[in-house]
């Protein structure tokens, strides 16, 4: 199959899947204009609840029944609430929580696995060798990283970089469920399994999930490979790299590149 053609069927899948989710949104009659100009960002977004616009669909539900509602405190105030998290074992090796950087009002979102050495030092979610690749990547899409928004699932390192365990995503998803509540982007990368298995609600592997497009409470998510992966194997860089014209795709389709 020829490069145009590999991509052109790239393009159509995107289009396919943004119209299933925007028509299961019931806005498929307005998603074919260009969405309405955000917003400006302001840092208003981390205290005024007032401020806040309402979701482009049905507001998804991204809290269970019996947990507070946060969403529309900002981001400020949700990193006052994580204080000095003692929630899960990670505590007490931690040196610092790496709770995300970016626009508060990005239309797109990147959520990693969980902050390594480099992030544990600095505070801030995607510095390392694996960032400075996931920088590349947000170049590449046409995006400054200040632009997008940058996450963890969660948001202490693990000792030795060990993989996260179910105890301490459970007690730190409350979170990440709320950035994504009051960020509301319009498309989310879930880079690696952990990403991608937690906001795809699946167990299937990253080399089958990736690329295909899945939603968390009507959003769309682009499950791909993880940086550290990519530095590790670059012969799969080409398959991440479609998935993220995928999500250029969809961002163009929905006026907003
Ligand atoms: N890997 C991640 O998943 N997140 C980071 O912040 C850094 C490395």
């Amino acid at each position: 199959m020829s490069d145009e053609l590999r991509e052109l069927r790239e393009l159509t899948a995107g289009f396919r899947t943004h119209l299933e989710v925007r028509g299961r949104g019931g806005t498929i009659g307005v998603s074919l204009r260009p969405s309405p100009a955000r917003e400006p960002a302001s840092d208003a977004r981390g205290e005024a609840a007032d401020n806040l616009k309402p979701f482009p669909t049905p507001p998804p539900v991204l809290f269970d029944e019996g947990q507070v509602m946060h969403a529309g405190r900002g981001l400020n105030a949700l990193r006052a609430e994580i204080g000095d998290c003692q929630r899960c074992k990670l505590a007490k090796g931690r040196q610092h929580i790496v709770f995300g950087v970016g626009n508060p009002e990005a239309n797109l979102m990147f959520v990693g696995e969980a902050p390594g050495a480099d992030e544990d030092a600095s505070g801030e979610p995607f510095v390392g060798a694996a960032g400075q690749l996931l920088t590349k990547m947000i170049k590449a899409m046409g995006y400054e990283r200040s632009e997008v928004y940058i996450c963890n699932i969660i948001k202490c390192r693990p000792p030795q970089n060990r993989n996260p365990e179910s105890d301490e995503i459970a007690a730190c998803e409350r979170f990440l469920r709320q950035q994504i509540a009051i960020v509301q982007p319009r498309v989310i990368v879930a880079l690696g399994k952990f990403a991608a298995q937690f906001l795809c609600g699946e167990n299937t592997p990253i080399t089958r999930l990736r690329g295909n497009l899945r939603t968390f409470h009507e959003i769309p998510v682009m499950p791909t490979y993880h940086p550290a992966f990519l530095l590790r194997d670059e012969s799969r860089k080409g398959e991440a790299w479609s998935d993220l014209k995928q999500v250029m795709a969809m961002l163009g389709h929905m006026g907003l590149r």
